[in-house]
């Protein structure tokens, strides 16, 4: 019986290798940042959504080692028991505050925050409308709220009108990606409200991309669009831009309560080491006053689309730091990867079922790190591999 299941294993895992669809991990054996290191060899990488280069800032480096002393290595409990800190509690009025919102609340990942949020507001009896191209946490968030799941073509706002102008449910949620994952675009964040607003539903942001990247300040997407309103339900990560790890909702008071009370990844899981807390109240102070690493970034893009404006692979149009390059095939797209990485440079190939069939690309993603010369070397190089091709 075992070993039958283990055949069975070994054969799908080889069928995943013959389509070209196995996924390998690389182990870096330095900080993460635009040049890393692997199997003793050193890479430029444009593979990471450390965003605003903050993840190997010394400044952080130094709150990680003074929040360690002062709340030692792990929170020990769960929040509701005795592992939820001040610093915990510190970070989550500075989320608030930035956000405009009136309560924020800490999850330990934006997985855990998806599945928290969608499964404690919603359930049988109400409906979910999705973008088709959300992240996969989400989807997955709805599948467990047993809500009715309905998804809409990716930025399609009429189909969407027409799903929820139809809808008897009890409670009805919109729930998309801020900044698309993979495809860097944004989602039109103001329009969305209007519907929620005339068809009675909520809006729920995840903005894991756009927060301390987008709007003023990088207070993120609803800053972008200047909304606000009770029924937004902002969702944020904080191990992409902000640097650490982490992430958290931001609400109303009675649905951050609700969270509190009712959501199962917040309550039956320990807390989320208080020291990441204190390093990221220095990373939300690093956000608000480093203009110039936003500022960067859309120096970097222009620079990036300038550089490959020849190519036969196009860019999507994003105006965020993720870059996607399409190629198409799955074949193609590893060979292509795999030609930069030998070159030193890495790129990820985004493949099926992440991505579309046919839609497998390089997920260029930038960093305020990053240089015009580091630009300029990845140009050089895809150039070469499309006179090639
Ligand atoms: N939402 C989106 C849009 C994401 O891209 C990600 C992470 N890739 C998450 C949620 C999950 O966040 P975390 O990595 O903190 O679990």
């Amino acid at each position: 019986m075992n070993s039958d299941l283990i055949e069975q294993l070994s054969e799908q895992l080889h069928s995943r290798e013959k389509k070209n669809l196995f996924r390998r991990r690389l182990a870096l054996e330095s900080p993460q940042d635009v040049h890393v290191s692997i199997d003793g060899r050193e890479y430029l990488a444009f593979c990471s959504n450390d965003y605003l280069g903050l993840a190997n800032d010394p400044r952080l480096i130094e709150a990680v080692c003074k929040g360690a002393r002062r709340y030692g290595a792990g929170a020990g409990a769960s929040h509701l028991v005795s592992g939820h800190s001040s610093a915990h509690h510190a970070l989550e009025e500075t989320l608030a505050r930035f956000t405009g919102l009136p309560r924020a609340l800490l999850f330990s990942t934006g997985y855990m925050a998806n599945a928290g949020v969608v499964t404690a507001l919603m359930g049988r009896g109400d409906a979910i409308f999705c973008d088709k191209l959300n992240h996969a946490s989400l989807n997955d968030a709805v599948l467990l709220s047993r809500a009715q799941f309905s998804r809409y073509p990716h930025l399609d706002l009429a189909a969407l009108e027409r799903q929820l102008a139809v809808s008897h449910a009890r409670r009805k949620l919109v729930l998309t990606d801020a900044v698309f994952s993979m495809d860097g675009d944004i989602a039109p964040a103001a329009r969305l409200l209007e519907l929620c607003e005339k068809y009675d539903a909520w809006l729920m942001l995840d903005d894991a991309h756009g927060f301390g990247v987008l709007g003023p300040r990088g207070r993120g997407t609803m800053a972008l669009f200047d909304i606000r309103s009770p029924r937004i339900i902002y969702m944020a990560t904080l191990g992409k831009a902000a640097g650490v790890f982490g992430a958290f909702v931001a609400a109303q008071p009675e649905i951050i309560e609700t969270l509190i009370q009712q959501a199962r990844s917040y309550i039956y899981t320990t807390a989320a080491p208080p020291l990441l807390s204190h390093t990221l109240l220095k990373s939300m102070e690093l956000i608000e006053k480093e203009e110039w690493r936003r500022e960067r970034l859309v120096q970097l893009a222009a620079a990036l689309k300038h550089e490959l404006r020849s190519l036969r692979w196009r860019l999507l149009p994003s105006a965020t730091p993720i870059q996607p390059l399409i190629v198409g095939g799955n074949d193609q797209t590893m060979e292509i990867s795999e030609a930069l990485r030998n070159g030193g440079i890495l790129v990820p190939a985004i493949r099926p079922p992440t991505v579309a069939q046919g839609t497998a690309r390089l997920r260029i993603s930038l960093s305020a790190s990053h240089t015009m010369g580091d630009i300029a070397r990845l140009g050089e190089a895809l150039r070469e591999l499309d006179r090639n091709a």
